[in-house]
């Protein structure tokens, strides 16, 4: 956070910063500018602190329905020389037989080389915990985990509440499977 003059720091909207995956960027966000702000004034203070970088986390809801995302979306990953597979899946937010269940639909994106989960999208309605859920790949995505790391987490389940292979999981089934047999799914114009 520190800038050109030895006692001026910079945090959020006013300051470019570190995306974990693409390396310098421009992404203004109120979750990025509090972490910023926290490292800027321990530093200000004497204190050696790095921001530890954004994967560009976020979501928005738009009357019914909620979309998030995390990490890079099909075409963005082309871009920073990666070399994508991507998945969609539709599972429901909860088991069938509990009512009220909801689909989801989920897009992810891992890394063929490496096997990384590089990025995810959601799309589903307002109560089916969509903006809780991509905070799982954006957990994953930080610690660099691959798809396969992503079907082995431990993650809660209730009936009225989940499914034993939680949705970003059957996405990652979905995923995994793609990465193997080599099939790719084909993004539309919004990637
Ligand atoms: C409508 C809207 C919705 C948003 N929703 C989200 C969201 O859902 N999630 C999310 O993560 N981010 C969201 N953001 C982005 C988020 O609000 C910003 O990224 C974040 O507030 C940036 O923090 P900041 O401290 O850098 O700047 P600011 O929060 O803009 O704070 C800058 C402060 O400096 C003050 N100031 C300016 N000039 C001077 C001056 N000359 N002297 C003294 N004070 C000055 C301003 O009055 C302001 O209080 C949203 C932004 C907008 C506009």
């Amino acid at each position: 956070m520190r800038t050109s003059l030895p006692d001026v720091l910079a945090a959020g909207d006013c300051a470019i910063t570190h995306h974990r995956l693409l390396g310098e960027t421009y992404l203004p966000l109120g979750t990025t500018a509090h972490k910023q702000g926290r490292v800027a004034g321990e530093n200000a203070l004497g204190g050696s602190r790095e921001f530890a970088g954004s994967l560009g986390t976020q979501v928005v809801k738009l009357f019914d329905l909620v979309a998030a995302r995390t990490g890079l979306r099909h075409t963005e990953a082309v871009a920073a020389g990666f070399e994508p597979v991507s998945a969609v899946a539709h599972p429901e937010d909860h088991k069938a037989y509990y009512p009220g269940a909801q689909a989801i639909e989920t897009r992810l994106t891992g890394d063929r080389r490496s096997g990384r989960l590089l990025g995810v999208q959601l799309l589903g309605r307002r109560g089916s915990e969509v903006a809780k859920r991509i905070d799982i790949p954006a957990t994953a995505i930080f610690a660099e985990m691959t798809v396969e790391d992503v079907l082995d987490l431990d993650l809660s389940y209730t009936p009225p509440l989940g499914s034993p292979w939680e949705a970003i999981q059957v996405g990652a089934q979905e995923l995994a499977r793609r990465l193997v047999d080599g099939s790719w799914y084909v993004p539309n114009a919004l990637g």
